[in-house]
């Protein structure tokens, strides 16, 4: 399956990607169907939104109800960065009556009641589902949808869910339709190509190469100016644990004093800025997913630092990155909800170690190699977040993330490309392993860290 490197780095807000920015589209996407099929509409009509699965157990510490109400009143994640949505929020929680713009009438809405929190039973499709439902005087409902927010912000509906991987599969349009990191490796070593460049050449059936440098762009300016904020920023993360914010603080002590772990401090300085943006509700970049969101941008940060990296080293970075996490993504998952932390910070971890591979010369085979390294040591772990907040222990996470990527990738150039456990083979446990664990270690706070914090 193709998937766009535009569509695993999608500018947006946090605190999840998959809580967050999902349920937002999911919403405005049914605002759609709705004013396509009964606009006009009046206050006879009434929208309900029930939260599932995970989006129920862990969705106050991750906004998707302030979400859902944004994306009911038309707002979407790439629109709202340097907005504070939560005082856009407060102001729309004692209204009745959701407008629907321009010319669509108007609908009740109260978004203190309306947006139910239904801890029963996940919807069968994924651990992260919606239904949302249009109902009218006689709270009859006249049109309802499932929406799944399947991680890193893609949205999908339950006819979607239900259509065959046939009628998603691209028909092989795409110049070098690799659907595993095997098929990569080969079709970008028959044709001489690096993985970045195998990559590009296929991005190209999108858009010409000058639109797709300027995205690319502005995805890393993006995640730079989300990074360089973050190591400004002071104070206590919202949500009630009092998080405090730390990167700014070990930037400054770096500055200061020299130390052998200088290289790992900033990468952990670098990462925690980002993620502590997000976990704020600022603007950050999915890469995949928002709750690792800090790992790649790390690992970036550190190489154009110390490489001088130009504009299109960091394209290339990206491009490989993508690669890789559309591997991922396709033959497991990058959800937490689904796979545990190992498909959030593990597929951070194992794209950043590609891109950077890419980046520091590594061949296909070599970059293979450094993601598998990552991914590999990332197997099995859980996601417990604790208050289901995305902080503890996402923030530091992503740090460590960061860190076993540029050791991937520095093993990896130590080799010659050949190791023992392929790439695919990587992907497929972690899909197994996903399977096996437990539902109280995949997003829903029930288990692990959020349980066992002793009461302050
Ligand atoms: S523990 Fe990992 S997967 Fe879970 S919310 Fe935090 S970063 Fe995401």
């Amino acid at each position: 399956m193709f998937i766009s490197v535009l569509d695993l780095f999608k500018i947006g807000i946090g605190p999840s990607s998959s809580h967050t920015m999902g349920p937002m589209v999911a919403a405005s996407r049914f605002l759609a169907e709705i004013i396509q099929h009964f606009a006009p509409l009046t206050t006879q009509y009434h929208i309900r939104a029930y939260l599932r699965g995970s989006l129920a157990f862990t969705g106050h510490g991750h906004a998707t109800d302030m979400a859902t109400v944004l994306g009911l009143y038309g707002y979407l994640p790439d629109k709202l960065a340097g907005i504070d949505c939560q005082a856009l929020y407060t102001q729309l929680l004692d209204r009745d009556v959701l407008p629907i713009y321009p010319d669509g009438g108007e609908v009740r809405f109260n978004p203190k009641e309306d947006v139910v929190f239904d801890y029963g039973e996940p919807l069968p499709h994924h651990a992260n589902g919606m239904i949302l439902e249009l109902l009218d005087q006689d709270a009859q409902v006249v049109f309802t949808d499932e929406y799944y927010s399947i991680g890193g912000g893609f949205v999908k509906s339950k006819a979607e869910m239900e259509a065959s991987d046939a009628a998603e599969a691209d028909g092989g349009n795409w110049p070098y339709p690799f659907a595993t990191a095997n098929e990569m490796m080969d079709m970008a070593t028959e044709a001489n190509l690096s993985i970045a460049e195998l990559k590009r050449i296929n991005e190209r059936v999108l858009m010409s190469d000058a639109e797709l440098d300027e995205k690319l762009d502005a995805i890393w300016h993006t995640m730079d100016r989300c990074l360089m904020q973050g190591l400004e920023a002071e104070g206590t993360l919202p949500g009630k644990l009092g998080v405090k914010r730390r990167a700014k603080k070990i930037a400054k002590t770096l500055r200061r004093h020299n130390t052998p772990t200088d290289h790992n401090d900033w990468l952990c300085a670098f990462a925690m800025a980002v993620n502590e943006q997000n976990a704020a509700g600022d603007c950050v970049v999915t890469a995949p997913t928002n709750g690792a969101a800090g790992v790649i941008p790390a690992v970036m940060k550190y190489y154009q630092i110390h490489y001088q990296a130009e504009a299109k080293d960091m394209r290339n970075f990206l491009l490989a990155a993508a690669a890789i996490g559309s591997l991922i993504k396709a033959n497991s998952s990058i959800s937490g909800a689904e796979m545990g932390c190992q498909g959030e910070v593990g597929s951070a971890s194992a794209m950043a170690a590609g891109g950077l591979c890419q980046v520091l010369g590594g061949t296909p085979a070599q970059i293979e190699n450094a993601a598998e390294i990552a991914l590999e040591h990332h197997l099995g772990m859980t996601c417990d977040p604790i208050a289901g907040l995305v902080q503890v222990p996402c923030i530091e996470r992503n740090s460590f993330g960061a860190i076993k990527a540029v050791v991937a990738a520095s093993l990896a150039l130590h080799g010659d490309g050949q190791h023992i456990v392929p790439l695919d083979s990587c992907i497929e446990t972690m899909r197994q392993t996903g399977l096996d664990m437990s539902h109280k270690y995949k997003e829903t706070s029930l288990g692990g860290l959020a349980v066992n914090l002793p009461e302050c």
